[in-house]
């Protein structure tokens, strides 16, 4: 039998006119010099529809990548409705990833067009002549035009505002095939080239669905939410389409991402949510420490993107801000899990436990443990192995350039199709994933794994301490042992030794590293996340200055 439901296509477009209708007089606010600049939904769902007809007039077709390297900022959210509605295909380039990943990325998705904030002009204009597919660069907000003279030679310039000025408020979007790309985004690629993963309309829509649960984000129109995670890194976690079924107004920062003024944002535009990877909480928190300054409206805050270590969690609480631990990747849209404590948590210790998780399987997304013998482990809260994960917003292949076909490597998809996260945790039975480390970042010690995440945390306790990243290093004995790399707050005076005895008095006795050493601060990736291959980079060619300790 049949079901006897409407076989409506699940599309950004649906999105797009419902929030700019239904939801009109909502607000997407975007921080610039000259302080805040207010665009309702029904002013963005309109500049969307001439945003659309200059994209059409430019040649720009159903299926084509259009390429956003821009800041978070009202012209990207139009950006973000108006090239999927109208079939293309958005594709958001991360401003900062080295040159050379840049063009690789630019070339492999062979964008016709590039939308790009002025300001980041300086490092478009010298790629231009490597980037043969791009035909048209339209520039939006403030920055200095001239770069761009005699760069990438037949590649014209156009103004976002004069290309868009005048055309059709309305665009008859078309009724396309639900699984059809909508957008295309590179993982930060921490080994070999970037990976395209590319989105389908029906993908995106039920992940803002899953985005906008009262068990997930659970915002609504009564809330304004601070999106500092950049809508280049995983589509900005989903807010902007998700904010857009719900009404959510929007706070964009633009290249404003310091702590100062992020702070100045907080206390004069009265956010309720805020979403951002730790490192930022870290800045924002040493900010706030040195000048207070009224966060109150700030009650729900979401880190991810790397462990959150709990220490920040409990700095944040401290201040009225309630964090909200998720976790999720590239593959996965990126919404995967998010910790809140289930309704049986008794007492403040026991949702304390629940709050440190990585987060609670939502019904989309199904997970699995792999041992090393590929043997599945049960989810009894003690079993380590690799985590899988299926469900209709998580990739089941990456994108194999203009013609070629969707790559599945090995390594990043199992025979029965799901994904290989590279994520080593454990599973309670009331479906929570604590992760205890990526698996090429789990120290290896004589047969037995040392978190580097338990290790950090734990460190990162201590009060003297700003940052500390744990990595692997060749030990002769073991195999592997851990070298704790520590940044020091401004003023502390605590030495390598009281750091260790700290530590000793946390872990267990054979997980103590014995290779200290303090450095300036943690390098970070595109997406300001620890950078560990850096770390051990530099340790290896011996640049790294190790204090042994027994
Ligand atoms: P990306 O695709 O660049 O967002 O990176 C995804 C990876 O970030 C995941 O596979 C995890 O290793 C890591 N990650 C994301 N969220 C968390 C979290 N809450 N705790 C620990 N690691 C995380």
């Amino acid at each position: 039998m049949q079901g006897t439901m409407q076989d409506v296509p699940l599309l950004i477009s649906r999105i797009l006119v419902h929030g700019s209708t239904v939801h009109g007089r909502s607000t997407v606010t975007t921080w610039t010099d000259e302080g805040p600049v207010r665009r309702t939904y029904a002013e963005t769902g309109a500049r969307s529809a001439q945003l659309a007809h200059a994209l059409r007039g430019l040649g720009v077709a159903e299926g084509d990548p259009v390429g956003t390297l821009m800041w978070n900022n009202g012209d990207h959210v139009e950006a973000y409705f108006a090239i999927p509605s109208m079939g293309a295909v958005l594709h958001t380039l991360n401003l900062r990833l080295p040159a050379t990943q840049l063009a690789f990325i630019v070339n492999h998705a062979a964008d016709r067009v590039i939308i790009a904030s002025g300001t980041v002009l300086p490092l478009l204009a010298p790629l231009l002549p490597k980037l043969p597919s791009v035909e048209h660069v339209v520039v939006s907000g403030p920055g200095d035009r001239s770069v761009l003279a005699g760069a990438g030679s037949g590649v014209r310039v156009h103004e976002y505002e004069e290309l868009i000025a005048g055309r059709p408020t309305a665009y008859e979007w078309p009724e396309l095939d639900e699984r059809a790309a909508a957008a295309l985004c590179y993982t930060s690629g921490t080994t070999g080239d970037p990976k395209g993963v590319v989105y389908s309309h029906r993908s995106v829509y039920l992940h803002s669905m899953q985005v906008n649960m009262a068990q997930s984000m659970g915002l609504t129109d009564h809330d304004t939410s601070l999106v500092v995670v950049p809508q280049f890194h995983v589509n900005a976690w989903g807010l902007p389409h998700a904010t857009f079924m719900t009404g959510v107004n929007l706070l964009m920062p633009d290249r404003f991402l310091q702590p100062a003024p992020l702070a100045e944002m907080i206390e004069t535009e009265r956010p309720t949510h805020a979403a951002a990877v730790p490192t930022i909480w870290q800045g924002l928190l040493t900010e706030l420490t040195a000048r207070p300054r009224d966060v109150s409206s700030l009650t729900q805050v979401t880190i991810g993107g790397a462990a959150c270590p709990p220490a920040l969690m409990e700095a944040f609480d401290a201040l009225g801000m309630r964090v909200c631990h998720a976790w999720g990747m590239t593959e996965t849209s990126p919404l995967g899990t998010v910790a809140r404590p289930p309704a049986q948590a008794r007492g403040a210790e026991e949702e304390w436990a629940y709050r440190v998780t990585q987060g609670r399987f939502p019904a989309g997304v199904e997970a699995r443990l792999t041992g090393p013998d590929g043997e599945r482990l049960p989810w009894d809260g003690k079993s380590a192995g690799e985590l899988e994960v299926r469900g209709p917003w998580i990739a089941g292949a990456y994108y194999g350039g203009a013609g070629g076909e969707p790559q599945r490597p090995a390594d990043k998809f199992s025979e029965d199709g799901w994904l290989r996260t590279g994520d080593v945790g454990l599973i309670s039975p009331d479906g929570f994933l604590t992760l205890t480390d990526r698996a090429k970042d789990v120290v290896k010690s004589g047969g037995e794994w040392i978190s580097s995440v338990a290790l950090e945390n734990e460190l990162m306790a201590h009060p003297e301490v700003a940052e500390a990243a744990v990595i692997a290093v060749p030990d002769e004995k073991w195999g592997e042992r851990p070298l704790a790399t520590v940044v020091l707050k401004e003023g502390a005076s605590a030495g390598l030794p009281e750091l260790r005895a700290f530590l000793a008095g946390r872990i267990a006795k054979w997980q103590l590293p014995e290779r200290w050493t303090v450095i300036e601060s943690v390098p970070k990736t595109s997406v300001g996340k620890f950078d560990k291959k850096v770390l051990r980079a530099r340790y290896a060619e011996g640049e790294l200055d190790v204090t042994r300790l027994q």
